[in-house]
């Protein structure tokens, strides 16, 4: 049989526990779980895509495969063998752009399906924008970000503090 490859997709700028909440879930449901780290220069991400495949790989260890890509997702697809997108969803404003996303992945390659997971009531509002701002302004984020990740956050968002 062949093997059932998820890719999990996503800025992860940085990982969040809702992110780590859907890699929990997904992967028990398939053969192997690709994390993959969208290279996002353009959109002047906080982490470079080192350090967040850095931070991921830190907290996954190797239960997941974690690697970078650019461009379609299906050409990454393709490279990695897999046939399974998996993204979280939130709340209804999700829905829209992620059904457009999976109906266009679907007719770019009609192989590929696109898999829905909902996280743990707590982390149902939590965004990476949102991580990045909330810590920005001095709030407490335990509970909702790794601690190797809130320690990231703390030297590249309070430098001054720290001084
Ligand atoms: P973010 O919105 O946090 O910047 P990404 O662009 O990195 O997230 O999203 C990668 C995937 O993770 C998407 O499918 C997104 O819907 C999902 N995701 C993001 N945050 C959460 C969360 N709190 N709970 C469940 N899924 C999430």
């Amino acid at each position: 049989m062949t093997k059932r490859i998820a890719v999990y997709p996503g800025s992860f700028d940085p990982i969040h526990n809702g992110h780590l909440d859907i890699i929990e879930r997904c992967r028990p449901m398939f053969d192997e779980v690709v994390v993959a780290v969208l290279m996002n220069e353009e959109k002047k991400p906080l982490f470079s895509v080192e350090e967040r495949i850095e931070a991921i790989r830190g907290l996954v260890g190797d239960t997941c495969r974690v690697e970078s890509f650019s461009g379609l997702l299906v050409h990454f697809m393709d490279r990695v063998g897999g046939s399974i997108v998996v993204r979280g969803l939130r709340a209804v404003s999700d829905f829209e752009y992620e059904l457009q996303m999976a109906l266009m992945n679907r007719r770019l390659n009609g192989r590929i399906e696109t898999v829905f997971l909902m996280p743990k009531e707590d982390y149902i509002y939590l965004s990476s924008r949102l991580v990045k701002e909330v810590f920005a302004l001095g709030g407490n984020l335990q509970g909702l970000v790794p601690e190797p990740v809130l320690a990231r956050l703390e030297q590249r968002l309070r430098p001054a503090v720290r001084a």
